[in-house]
This record gives structure tokens, C-alpha cells and sequence, in this order.
């Protein structure tokens, strides 16, 4: 389906999910605005936006938790309208209520959680001129309990209910706002959560998946592309986790 002429404002495109999303959608026709806190990384992404021949990028490194009325401010000022938000900065940790800092807890919320409530909220007058949508990348963790990920599964969790709420609070303003709840995706987030041999960590995961995988980035922006296009859905937490949600974990 043709996104041309339309805008997308994607968090956390520098890497993994947001970075392979805002480059299917701009081969789609959309001028994607990519934020993310690293410019090299931003610029990569980027560059292969503009040699896959899409509609040139705009980059703006800034931190989710910090700067987003600048970020709305600069979407808007470079391509004057905004269509589409995708919510989609986040840091994944391990903790618990044994193993628990409140600074960490704190840190998981500001990003996963709480950036997302402000940057839609400022992103809703813009929206309700395009009649546009959002879409929050969420978690399976967002309905799945793991004890073991408590600050995430509980900042997940406020992310899926907050999808909901949305949709009903911004229907009128005919605004749609979905999420989609991944399962295991092969990005850095593992590595950077301190995972020190993530192909081991996929390999184990391979059990939990009724499809015989894990994910690829190629699932969530096929997953994205669908949520954005499809005027009738809603309101909806969409699973891309190869049945996990359905069968349980297995370890
Ligand atoms: P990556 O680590 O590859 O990407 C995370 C992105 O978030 C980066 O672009 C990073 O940019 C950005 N980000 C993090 N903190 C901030 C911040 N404070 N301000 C601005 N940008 C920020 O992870 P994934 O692509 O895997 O994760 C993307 C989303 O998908 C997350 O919300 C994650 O929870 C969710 N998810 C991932 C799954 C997986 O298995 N990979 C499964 C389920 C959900 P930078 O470092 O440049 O700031």
C-alpha cells in the first residue's frame, strides 16, 4: 500500500525494529522523521533510506525523555504535517522484586513508558489535522508475566493499556492508535541488556515459538505497515510472536 506523501515520526530508529520500520515505510513513499540519541547511527540509517531511493529522511538525535516538544517542533517544521507516530524507543533490563533499584525501575518507565504518553499527547493536534494513527511497539512481556523482567513487563503493560485508552480517548479527533506485543526479535536490545551470547539466547528461545523461529525486523515492519494502513482496526494489541502468546514459554 503507497504511503506517499504521508509522514512518519519514528522513535528508536537508529537500531533494530525503528530503524528496519522507517526504511520499509519510506520504500513505501512516506518521509520518515528518525529519532534516536545516536546521530552515527541515525546517519547510517539514513543513508540507506536515501540510496534505496526513498523520500529523503530527517534525522533528529535527541533523548525520548528529554526533548519531545522539540521533536514534534522539528518534524513539523521540516514537512509541515505529521501522519503517522510510531512509538518505538525502548530499553529492555533484567530485574526483580528480589534483584530491584528503583533508579533502574525509574529508567525503564521514563523511556518505555512515560516519554510515549508525552510525545503522543503532543502529537495529537498534528494527528488530528491528517486524521492519522499511531502504533506503539510494545512486548510480549506487556501481557506475559516474567519475574525476572519486572520494570519491563510492567512498563509494557502500561503501554498496551495506554493503547487502548487512547483509542477510545482520540477516536473522535478520528485518530486510530494499535500496538503490536513482539516476541523475541533479533536486534542488539539483547546485547545491550547484557546478554553476552545472544545466538545461544536465540537458539534456546527457538522452543518458545510454534513457528520453529524467533523473529526478524522484517516481521515487526510488516506487522507496523499493517496497523498503519488498515482504517478499520483499532484499538488492537497485535501478537508477532510466531504463536508464543498462545502455546506459553517454555523456558
Ligand atoms: P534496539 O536496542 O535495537 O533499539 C532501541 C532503539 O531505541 C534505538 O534506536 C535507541 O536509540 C532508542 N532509544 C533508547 N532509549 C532512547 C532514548 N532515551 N531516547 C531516544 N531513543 C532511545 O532495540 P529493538 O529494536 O529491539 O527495540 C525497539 C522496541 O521494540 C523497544 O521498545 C523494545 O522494548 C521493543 N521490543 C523488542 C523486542 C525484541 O525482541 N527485540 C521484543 C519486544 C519488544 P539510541 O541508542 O540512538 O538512543
Amino acid at each position: 500500500m503507497s504511503l506517499t506523501g504521508k509522514v512518519v515520526l519514528i522513535t528508536g530508529a537508529s537500531s533494530g525494529i525503528g530503524a528496519d520500520a522507517a526504511r520499509h515505510l519510506a520504500k513505501l513513499g512516506a518521509k520518515v522523521s528518525l529519532v534516536g540519541r545516536n546521530q552515527k547511527r541515525l546517519n547510517e540509517v539514513a543513508e540507506k533510506i536515501i540510496n534505496d531511493g526513498s523520500p529523503t529522511p530527517l534525522s533528529i538525535a535527541a533523548d525520548v525523555t528529554q526533548e519531545s516538544q522539540r521533536i514534534v517542533d522539528e518534524t513539523i517544521n521540516h514537512f509541515g504535517q505529521l501522519d503517522v507516530l510510531i512509538n518505538n524507543a525502548g530499553i529492555f533490563i533484567s530485574d526483580s522484586l528480589d534483584a530491584f533499584d528503583i533508579n533502574e525501575y525509574d529508567r525503564v518507565m521514563n523511556i518505555n513508558l512515560r516519554s510515549v504518553v508525552c510525545l503522543t499527547h503532543l502529537a495529537v493536534p498534528h494527528l488530528e489535522k491528517t486524521k492519522g494513527n499511531i502504533v506503539n511497539v510494545s512486548s510480549d512481556a506487556g501481557t506475559l508475566p516474567y519475574d525476572v523482567y519486572l520494570s519491563y513487563c510492567i512498563s509494557k503493560a502500561g503501554i498496551n493499556h495506554f493503547t487502548k485508552c487512547a483509542a477510545v480517548g482520540l477516536a473522535s479527533k478520528g485518530i486510530r492508535v494499535n500496538a503490536i506485543n513482539p516476541g523475541d526479535i533479533r536486534t542488539p536490545i539483547f546485547a545491550l541488556a547484557g546478554v553476552t551470547d545472544t545466538e545461544k539466547y536465540f537458539e534456546e528461545a527457538t522452543k518458545n515459538y510454534l513457528v520453529g523461529r524467533v523473529g526478524e525486523v522484517s516481521d515487526t515492519s510488516a506487522a507496523i505497515e499493517y496497523l498503519v494502513t488498515q482504517s478499520f482496526i483499532n484499538g488492537i494489541l497485535l501478537p508477532v510472536d510466531g504463536g508464543l502468546t498462545c502455546s506459553g514459554p517454555k523456558h
